[in-house]
């Protein structure tokens, strides 16, 4: 089923309520339909009943970290597809590896930038055909030019000739 990318199902999971409301307020904005959890013991629970087509997790969680979150997300039958945003406060020189290595695709900083986080968001609901439907640069007409260009060739193999 195709389900368009503007009316996603967002879980978000964060302990701080001031973040919970900004990151709802935003992705309501863009037309996504959001649950969020702030204890993180529930969050599994959550997205088993909520269904959502991206979870957005806090790293510094109380009780369950998001690191720990996104190994129970990847470790479920029905969870371990969905795409999961990492939101993070600490910044450390190899945490980009830790956090894809627990099974998120993506991690944004806080405070957050309101531009990289909605990118980051469509970005993850954005399904892979979207993004190889866009083509690269065609080629421009250069190729006759570069051709004239080329020095006379003296063909010395002839494909067309080849010995069997
Ligand atoms: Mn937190």
């Amino acid at each position: 089923m195709v389900r368009d990318k503007r009316l996603a199902r967002i879980l978000v999971v964060e302990d701080n309520a001031l973040n919970i409301k900004l990151f709802c307020d935003l992705l309501a904005a863009h037309g996504h339909e959001t649950e969020a959890v702030t204890d993180s013991r529930e969050a599994l629970a959550s997205a088993r009943a909520f269904g959502p087509d991206l979870v957005i997790t806090d790293i510094q969680l109380p009780h369950i970290t998001g690191l720990e979150l996104m190994g129970l997300l990847r470790g479920d039958p029905d969870l371990k597809d969905v795409p999961i945003m990492a939101v993070t406060a600490y910044s450390a020189p190899g945490d980009d590896e830790r956090i894809r290595a627990a099974g998120a695709q993506a991690y944004v900083s806080k405070p957050i930038s309101v531009a990289k986080f909605a990118q980051t968001v469509e970005a993850l609901l954005t399904p892979a055909e979207d993004a190889a439907q866009q083509e690269p640069e065609p080629e421009s007409g250069t190729g006759a030019a570069a051709g004239a260009q080329t020095p006379g060739t003296d063909a010395q193999a002839d494909p067309g000739s080849s010995p069997g």
